[in-house]
């Protein structure tokens, strides 16, 4: 017998699951089992219409996060078609091109105009790395993470792709950079007779003059300002979906000769949303070699 939860419409499967017998049949999750749970402390006529309030809701709900995810589903198919036939124009000037030896990857861009880094922002950046140092200079038993900056030797690829993007991942970064105490505590196993102060000044120091609009504080135009050892774990680990994808080609055969790239308009972060435009703002190929932009690129 198909019995359906009476909140939120779900297909209770077995007449013998908890809850799924009587007037109420109700599902496992917990706010659905909440709503049922007042009917012990209201009377029957208010609490049908909690139920009925509740369960319209719940719906409504469901029903627009399904809106939603179709139309992020069509909105990547759509893009996706778009990137290949812009992937197939740039593979048809590329001389010799041989499919097996190249991959295709789609990037986002990250911020372009810089700005004169105000006031407000360092003094934000000021009081969250206080905080941070000083938390990581508490005393305790705690081992510094593992070193997490090795960046990979055996290919130039991932780098230039980040270069290429420009930091398009960065710009969640605001004031605190995900600096946190235990980047602190891995630095500081590098400089272990340092003070807070020193290690302030270290971060500090480091601010550049002009930082991109709309990302991270170290982010510049030049990349970011500070070292990879000074860098929280977050920034050192972190990778996009094309950076993971062209890692784990790199370790396939046959060897990989380059990348075909297409690059769209917004940040990795804004790339789903409706009211930005996401266009394609270029394409490119990149070797071990260099960056060449496709001649076609307006
Ligand atoms: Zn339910």
């Amino acid at each position: 017998m198909r019995l359906e939860c009476v909140v939120c419409g779900t297909v209770v499967l077995t007449t013998r699951s908890p809850g799924a017998t009587g007037p109420y049949p109700i599902c496992h999750a917990v706010p659905c089992r909440m709503v049922l749970d007042q009917r012990a402390t209201m009377g029957e006529a208010a609490f049908q219409r909690h139920l009925h309030w509740r369960a319209k809701n719940t719906r409504e709900q469901r029903a627009r996060a399904r809106a939603e995810d179709e139309r992020l589903q069509a909105w990547t198919e759509a893009e996706s078609a778009e990137n290949a036939g812009h992937w197939a124009a740039v593979e048809a000037v590329l001389p010799g091109h041989r499919p097996d030896q190249f991959i295709r990857l789609a990037l986002p861009s990250g911020p372009a105009r810089p700005r004169k880094l105000a006031q407000r922002r360092r003094q934000h950046y000021l009081d969250h790395l206080t905080a941070v140092i000083a938390q990581a200079f508490l005393p305790g038993d705690e081992v510094p993470p593992a070193d997490t900056v090795a960046v990979d030797a055996r290919s130039t690829l991932p780098g230039q792709v980040c270069a290429l993007c420009r930091g398009g991942c960065c710009t969640r970064g605001g004031d605190t950079a995900y600096l946190s105490a235990d980047t602190v505590r891995r630095f500081m196993a590098q400089q272990p007779h340092w003070q807070p102060a020193q290690v302030l000044s270290a971060y500090l120091d480091r601010l550049a003059p002009k930082t991109l609009v709309g990302s991270c504080i170290n982010h510049t135009a030049g990349g970011c300002a500070l070292p990879r050892e000074m860098r929280s774990d977050v920034c050192n680990r972190y990778l996009c979906e094309s950076q993971k994808a062209l890692l784990e080609r790199l370790d396939e055969a046959p060897a990989l000769r380059g990348v075909v790239v297409v690059q769209r308009r917004q940040d990795h972060w804004s790339r789903h949303r409706p009211e930005l435009d996401n266009g394609i703002v270029g394409s490119a190929t990149i070797t071990e070699s260099g960056i060449s932009p496709w001649p076609g690129n307006s």
